[in-house]
């Protein structure tokens, strides 16, 4: 899944932009991913410019 690192987004919007499936909600300076609709495609993770948001991967 996706980790938000807080107080670091600058809200620009690229990663609600190429979310596949739309699921980054970003509202005037608040972001949040709806992890039951995100698919971990890391396609936000990759085009933050500020490295705002982290994937984290279950070690099982
Ligand atoms: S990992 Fe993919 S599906 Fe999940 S929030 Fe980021 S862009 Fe959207
Ligand atoms: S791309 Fe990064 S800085 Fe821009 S809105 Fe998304 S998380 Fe925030």
């Amino acid at each position: 899944m996706i980790v938000i690192t807080p107080n670091k987004c600058d809200f620009c919007g690229a990663c609600v932009a190429v979310c596949p499936v739309d699921c980054i909600d970003l509202k005037e300076a608040d972001i949040s991913i709806r992890h039951d609709v995100c698919i971990d495609c890391d396609l936000c993770a990759n085009i933050c410019p500020i490295e705002v948001l982290e994937p984290i991967y279950d070690e099982k």
